[in-house]
């Protein structure tokens, strides 16, 4: 018998937690970045409570519209996706969202799969071919895809609609029900011609039946498959009316070549379409996971079970969760389960529904990508986690639309983050570093706070659970409110100058930072950067925070430093209105010059090994700067440079970035010391200014030309 300490917690659970796949045809927009925020906020939560996650994304790269666009831009689809993908990185990264595995819907792990599920649902006799007629491009030669042919939409006649699917109601259907089409590569009426096409029997009675329990029903342990809502809407697609018409239909699952896209097996020419195999690369992605053995070997100590995918997905106790916009239910309520279930498969869990990211009341579209950019976001060097807590602090477990505001975030990270719960950090560590050399003490009996914080992290977990972050962020911030309402009833600052009060100045300053701690851990999931920098930084903790450490005492703090900046309105505003930015005037042009000149400007790349502010003033940072020098000893020399750049960069962020330096500039005795250089950085009429960086495999001591 294996001892009980290497037993599984009967209330740990095994989740495998997936995003929509985006689209390979561009970059992500601001809807991409809520959907993915959201599930990371959930999965964080789940590993720091010690469940096992596993969570797991890819692009979506087959379809037409890859295969048109490649075309356009003389790239074979491949060489398309593998472009779009290479991008990817700098926005998950950007916004700390920590995905086990990236993978492909090419790759051939889903290949594989989807012919094998295929085979299944036709061994399952739920596979029939028909003859169809298909509208072709007289123009173009070729059948059309679905979205290249527009028109209104069959059920609420909405002009400009796709040929697969209405952003205005939700239907799906088939092409040629279309009322007026057109192609939208040619513009040509299209003509119908016939060809052989294979069919998903939605409409056959097993498949209904099965879908209109598995809709109505949940998982194992009780949680329901769809929210309330989700289901409403569900429900009305199985509606047959008096005549007949509505209900399921069965689902065209073949595209004609030529086509980017997975052979169907024993059907030369024909190729799956691509919502056929799109969502098998959730499984594909998890495959390569468990297979590359990252699944044991990266992120966290729970996945370190010795397993394969297929026993992993057998165990009835794993669940499967899915996060997606509301523009997908139709897919992954009764296609996904479907095709899951009659292939002798895992069923979804839960699938997550989000409504859609507007913008000052603006509806985005997925496809048309409008709105905010989360890349320049990142160019502007907004905090990416004011990011994550503002749309943490707007999201509920339904399905409405959140609006981005701009006078709406600034209050919310500034008065919350920064004002609220910053500030108690700020405040309290000052006194407990200055009069008791950082060590935390707490006069009386601590029961009270410790059981207060496990019964807010007890409600907190459970609202971040159900996907309710705005209500875990109301009750975290009225705890903050709590915290600075005691200290300031205390009137610390009254009682540092009183030598006999010294234990009760060290009770309310501890007692505020034990509610920090708390609040950090809380905030954990929403906020990862900067509750890590609290856990080992203020508190040196050798780790991050678990859920399990909300009721800890704290016993020692460092001395305070900057955790989080305000938001700069003006800031914000570039960001939410860059094409309105007036056109920066051009710089009066400088007379010519010959190479010679620019010959004697010795530019070369360096890194910045430290970044310090500048005690008295507001405009410049101290940079230590590796050019790649040897000092008579043969170590490292370094430079400092001061840098103008204070405005614009928090020290801390450039630590470890290269950039580009004079450095034959004749040394400069400065008010703060000597700097030895100058960095180069760009600004323009409006706010702002840009440090200039070498792309990357440039090393320290390069020189420019
Ligand atoms: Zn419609």
């Amino acid at each position: 018998m294996s001892s009980p300490a290497a037993e599984p917690s009967p209330n740990k659970r095994r989740l495998f937690v997936t995003t929509a796949l985006p689209y390979a045809n561009g970059a992500f927009h601001i809807g991409h970045m809520m959907e993915y925020i959201q599930a990371d906020i959930w999965v964080r939560l789940q590993r720091m409570l010690g469940h096992e996650v596993h969570f797991v994304c890819a692009d979506d790269a087959h379809g037409a519209p890859i295969m048109i666009a490649a075309d356009k831009m003389g790239k074979t689809p491949q060489e398309f996706v593998a472009d779009i993908a290479a991008g990817r990185p700098r926005y998950l990264d950007g916004f700390h969202i920590r995905f086990d595995n990236w993978h492909s819907t090419d790759a051939p792990e889903n290949h594989h799969l989807a012919q094998e599920i295929y085979r299944a649902l036709r061994k399952a006799g739920l596979i029939a071919e028909r003859s169809i007629e298909q509208f072709y491009d007289p123009v173009k030669g070729m059948f059309l895809p679905d979205r290249y042919i527009k028109g209104h939409c069959p059920k609420c006649d909405s002009p400009d609609q796709y040929g697969d699917s209405c952003e205005v109601c939700g239907a799906v259907y088939g092409p040629t029900e279309l009322r007026k089409p057109y192609s939208a590569l040619s513009g040509a009426t299209p003509e119908l011609r016939s060809s052989e096409h294979y069919f998903f029997q939605l409409s056959s009675e097993r498949c209904v039946d099965f879908l209109r329990n598995w809709t109505q029903a949940g998982d194992a342990q009780g949680r329901p498959h769809l929210q309330q809502e989700v289901l409403n809407k569900v429900r009305e697609w199985f509606t047959v009316d008096e005549h007949g018409r509505g209900g399921l239909a069965d689902w065209d699952i073949s595209r004609d070549a030529p086509y980017f896209g997975i052979e169907i097996p024993d059907a030369p020419g024909k190729y799956f379409y691509v919502w056929l195999d799109a969502p098998i690369g959730y499984l594909a992605s998890l495959k390569n996971h468990f297979d590359t053995g990252r699944a044991a070997a990266h992120w966290h100590e729970a996945s370190r079970t010795q397993q394969d995918f297929d026993t992993f997905l057998r165990d009835p106790a794993v669940e499967q969760v899915h996060f997606i916009g509301k523009d997908i239910v139709y897919f992954h309520t009764l296609f996904w389960p479907a095709t899951l279930h009659f292939s002798g498969r895992k069923t979804p869990s839960q699938i997550h529904v989000h409504g859609h990211v507007t913008v000052g009341g603006e509806k985005m579209s997925k496809s048309r990508g409008t709105g905010i950019s989360p890349l320049r976001y990142l160019e502007l060097q907004l905090d990416p986690e004011w990011l994550r807590y503002y749309l943490a602090a707007k999201l509920s477990g339904r399905v409405d639309d959140l609006d981005f505001g701009a006078e709406d975030f600034v209050a919310r990270v500034n008065s919350d983050l920064v004002g609220k719960y910053v500030n108690i950090a700020s405040r309290a560590c000052r006194f407990i570093t200055q009069h008791f050399d950082g060590r935390l003490d707490y006069l009386g009996a601590t029961d009270a706070l410790r059981e207060a914080a496990r019964a807010l992290a007890h409600d907190v977990a459970a609202a971040l659970d159900a996907r309710e972050y705005a209500r875990a962020l109301r009750e975290i911030m009225a705890h903050a409110d709590r915290i600075n309402a005691a200290f300031d009833t205390a009137q610390p600052w009254v009682l540092a100058k009183d030598a006999s009060r010294r234990a009760e100045l060290q009770d309310v300053c501890s007692r505020a930072l034990a509610g920090f701690w708390t609040l950090s851990v809380l905030l954990a999931p929403v906020l990862p950067a900067t509750a890590s920098r609290v856990a080992r930084e203020l508190f040196g903790l050798q780790r991050d925070f678990l859920w399990s450490d909300c009721a800890e005492l704290p016993r020692q703090v460092a001395p305070y430093r900057h955790l989080l900046q305000r938001v700069d309105p003006a800031r914000l505003q570039q960001l939410l209105q860059p094409e309105a930015k007036p056109e920066a005037p051009q710089a009066p042009a400088q007379p010519s010059i010959g190479i010679e000149d620019f010959a004697k400007v010795e530019l070369r790349v360096a890194r910045i090994v430290d970044a310090q502010a500048v005690e008295g003033s507001t405009k410049l940072l101290r940079l230590s700067l590796d050019l790649g020098e040897r000092d008579a000893q043969g170590g490292s020399r370094l430079r400092n440079v001061f840098s103008g750049i204070a405005s614009a960069y928090d020290p801390r962020a450039l630590v470890g970035r290269l950039t580009v330096v004079v450095a034959n500039l004749a040394a400069r005795k400065m008010k703060f010391g000597l700097s030895e250089g100058m960095v180069l950085a760009a600004s323009g009429e409006g706010p702002g200014i840009f440090l200039l960086a070498p792309d990357s495999g440039a090393e320290p001591g390069m020189r420019v030309s």
